[in-house]
């Protein structure tokens, strides 16, 4: 999952920052509304965690003009303001769901998988593909009824690739899933992300496409 953060308070930046990052999300940090709707503008998300009090312009108008492009982007407004005006504000915007600090990461996350599996159209937390299956709630991986534990990288590739099974995703895609700007890449981590993930979940899940990516499913015939 991509996650833009939209906050100018540079200490619940970077910690919010590194939280996400080390639940295997790749997180982008901008610290003013400008800075929000070039990012928005040029980059896909799959959420926005958009504070409304910013420099150069409000979080209010960084949604409005977002929502105005026809860009569905989920977006949660997390905020100090708990005035009632604001909540509603907000929500008539085109936000889909709304934090005030200070709140727990847990109950973030909770709210971003909500909203990212409501944008999705999926009931539950669960992604299944034949007897695979991936729950983005509880962090869990099994095959075939039997548990396998995957690091926080190898569970962010494969729950992509899950999202939609059969569907081919480049390595340029996933790394983009995958890493947030800045942070270091080595040229083969995804080649060797896959890798390791074949050794624990078997070579008949998880396909390479030759020059063109990976998917997930029953093998393509070529
Ligand atoms: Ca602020």
């Amino acid at each position: 999952m991509r996650i833009l953060l939209v906050e100018d308070d540079t200490m619940i930046g970077e910690s919010l920052r590194e939280a996400l990052r080390a639940q295997g999300l790749a997180a982008d940090w901008v610290r003013d509304g400008r800075a929000a709707d070039a990012a928005l503008a040029s980059e896909r998300f799959d959420a926005v965690l958009l504070d409304l009090g910013l420099p150069q312009r409000s979080g209010l108008d960084v949604l409005r003009a977002l929502r105005a492009r026809g860009n569905a982007t989920p977006v949660i407004v997390v905020t100090a303001r708990d005035a009632l005006a604001d909540k509603v504000a907000g929500l008539d915007a085109g936000a889909d769901d709304y934090l005030l600090k200070p709140f727990e990461l847990d109950e973030l996350l909770a709210r971003l998988r909500a909203v990212v599996r409501r944008q999705a159209g999926r009931a539950t937390s669960a992604l299944v593909v034949a007897d695979l299956r991936l729950d983005a709630a509880t962090r869990e991986v099994s095959r075939g009824g039997r548990p396998v534990l995957l690091s926080a990288r190898e569970f962010a590739l494969l729950e992509a690739l899950m999202e939609r099974p059969g569907a081919i995703l480049s390595r340029a895609q996933l790394e983009d899933r995958l890493y947030g700007w800045g942070e270091e890449l080595e040229s083969n981590a995804i080649s060797v992300y896959v890798h390791q993930l074949r050794k624990k979940l078997g070579d008949d899940v998880l396909h390479t496409l030759r020059g063109v990516g990976y998917y997930v499913g029953p093998a393509k015939e070529r």
